[in-house]
């Protein structure tokens, strides 16, 4: 170097310079190799150059070394950055590795999620198919009559709802019939369940021949529904005429003719009612009218009915509490004897003051008997007659007459009951009669006739009331213990035509009987010396007096008068 002209050594050294400059980034990697490599190229010539005699030498050894030491600081940054950068990159790499291997896991666990839920969706499938088989099945049992076969309450109610709805749209009439059977009871009590059932779904098949199986309903019992879309009232009535005719037609079952007949209730949707339910309680209301009146025909709904059972309902609810509200008392109408036309008893009578209106017994006695309350009000009717009739003056002999309904008779407590009323009034009991309408007679025999004979035990009398009208058999009666026929209303008002007949047969029958007469509704002097002239034993009616309350009735036995005419 020391012999090197400037320009050959100026060249060599921005060649060296320019190597050590350019390898820095080069070798930036690694910077002890980028340091070493830069200062290798360097510093020698910077040392050298700097002991050079030759001035320009010198000079250039001091750029030199101070370039030497600038360049530590560049290739450590440098190296440093390019080492971040390396691995930074080589950080990314793994990453991308990573993300692969990732990817491929998430895919086959993809993959693997996919066959599983193909598989699931197949058990689903199978599970879905079973499922509605069974529900089927469930709702099948549900809504099916296990006997008959037809739908049960439930089922008929939304049939019925549905067709009255699509009805809505095509505006038809849907007529609904209730059906009941009569007689169902005896045959199945009679011959048994077995023999009932097979009733049951004989009958039911018989109706499937009017109706679709899913328009046929069996409510419970021997009841029945039957749907008849598109029917005007003219074809409903028709179509119920039918089917009673054909339920009537003989049932064998084990070699047994059996006889059937049916009450029908129709009502009408849209024109008496468009929920379903209320027309089910329309026709039913329908079907007991029927029953009730002894028509073995349908009968229509008509809003008249649904007013009389409403004033029913309002009755039976104020009844409920008349006791209770003191608004029952009794009236009392004599029973004279014929000859002398002196009251010998009296006949007690129910009145019930309900709002201020006095209501006849005729109006509430049949819904008290059908509801039960008659057992309550005629216990209370026994006492009150008891408690009245021992104050009676002047009339030691003077009995009291006492209506006894059936219902009440049969009751178990009524005996019981007969007995605590005679020993808190301290009535004699012989002047207490108990009148049983002849209607009663019909059925229960032997419990009637163990209750008579109750009765009379006790020395109480026993009277038959509106004799003639009730069909009962004078075999049975002549075994029963009575003590008076009372001639019913209706043949003393034809006593002076065909009535005379019956008067004069009922006599000879009370003779047989060794029975009193007595002829109820007596209105003329007339009919009472008609009757007298036949030999009735008494009479009573409004010739002689009307029935009275208690008080008034005190007054006119304090009075002493007898009963000779009409006191209105
Ligand atoms: P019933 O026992 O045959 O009583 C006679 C009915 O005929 C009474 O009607 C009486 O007021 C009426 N009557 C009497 N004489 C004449 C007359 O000359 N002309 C007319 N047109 N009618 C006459 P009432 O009081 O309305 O009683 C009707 C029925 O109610 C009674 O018929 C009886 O079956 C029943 N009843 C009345 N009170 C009671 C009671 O406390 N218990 C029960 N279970 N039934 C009763
Ligand atoms: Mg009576
Ligand atoms: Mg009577």
């Amino acid at each position: 170097m020391p012999t090197m002209g400037v320009a050959e050594f100026c060249f060599t050294a921005i060649v060296l310079s320019s190597f050590a400059g350019g390898a820095v980034p080069m070798l930036a990697a690694n910077k002890v190799i980028s340091l070493g490599y830069s200062l290798t190229l360097l510093l020698p010539i910077g040392i050298v150059t700097l002991n050079s005699e030759q001035v320009y030498q010198a000079q250039l050894g001091y750029v030199v070394i101070p370039l030497s030491l600038l360049m530590i600081p560049i290739c450590l940054k440098t190296s440093e950055f390019t080492q971040g950068a390396i691995r930074q990159r080589l950080l990314n790499n793994q990453l991308v590795i990573d993300m692969a291997q990732e990817k491929e896991r998430v895919a086959a666990a993809n993959r693997e999620l996919k066959a599983t839920s193909a598989e699931l969706n197949q058990s689903n499938s199978i599970l879905e198919q079973e499922i509605k088989k069974r529900t089927d099945e469930i709702i099948q049992i549900s809504n099916l009559d296990p006997l008959t076969q037809v739908s049960n309450r439930n089922a008929f109610t939304q049939n019925l709802d549905t067709i009255i709805r699509a009805s809505e749209h095509n505006k038809m009439p849907v007529a609904l019939l209730f059906i009941d059977l009569n007689g169902f009871k005896k045959i199945n009590d009679a011959m048994g369940h077995k023999v009932g059932d097979q009733v049951l779904v004989t009958v039911t098949q018989r109706m499937l021949a009017f109706s679709e199986t899913s328009k046929v309903g069996r409510w419970g019992g021997d009841e029945f529904l039957v749907i008849l879309p598109y029917s005007d009232k003219q074809t409903a009535l028709s179509i119920s005429k039918a089917i009673i005719k054909s339920i009537e037609k003989p049932i064998e079952v084990n070699g047994n003719e059996l006889h059937l007949s049916a009450s029908i209730g129709i009502a009408m949707s849209p024109l008496h009612s468009q929920s379903a339910t209320e027309l089910i309680q329309l026709a039913d209301i329908s079907m007991c009218e029927q029953k009730e009146n002894g028509v073995w025909a349908p009968g229509m709904f008509t809003q008249a009915l649904l007013a009389k059972i409403e004033s029913s309902q309002t009755i039976l609810e104020g009844l409920q509490k008349a006791i209770e509200l003191k608004q029952l008392s009794l009236h009392y109408q004599p029973i004279v004897n014929s000859a002398e036309h002196r009251a010998e008893s009296y006949e007690a009578l129910l009145r019930w003051n309900f709002n201020g209106t006095l209501v006849t017994p005729d109006n509430f006695i049949p819904l008290a008997e059908k509801s039960g309350l008659i057992k309550e009000i005629g216990a209370w009717v026994l006492n009150r007659a008891c408690m009245d009739a021992v104050h009676w003056p002047n009339s030691e002999a003077a009995s009291v007459s006492v209506n006894v309904s059936v219902i009440q008779l049969m009751d178990d407590g009524f005996i019981r009951h007969l007995d605590n009323c005679l020993q808190s009034s301290r009535l004699s009991p012989d002047r207490l009669h108990l009148e049983i309408t002849e209607s009663t007679f019909v059925e229960n025999e032997q419990k009637i006739r163990f209750q008579l004979d109750q009765i009379q035990q006790r020395r109480v009398k026993i009277s038959i009331d509106d004799f003639g009208t009730g069909y009962s058999s004078l075999s049975q009666l002549q075994t029963l213990p009575v003590n008076f026929i009372k001639i019913d209303k209706s043949f003393v008002d034809n006593v002076h035509g065909k009535g005379e007949a019956i008067i004069r047969a009922t006599q000879f029958i009370a003779r047989e009987l060794n029975c009193q007469t007595i002829a109820e509704g007596v209105e003329t002097k007339q009919q009472a010396d008609m009757l007298f002239s036949m030999g009735i034993d008494y009479l009573q009616g409004f010739y002689f007096s009307k029935p009275v309350p208690h008080k008034a009735l005190l007054a006119w036995q304090e009075s002493n008068q007898p009963f000779t005419k009409h006191t209105d």
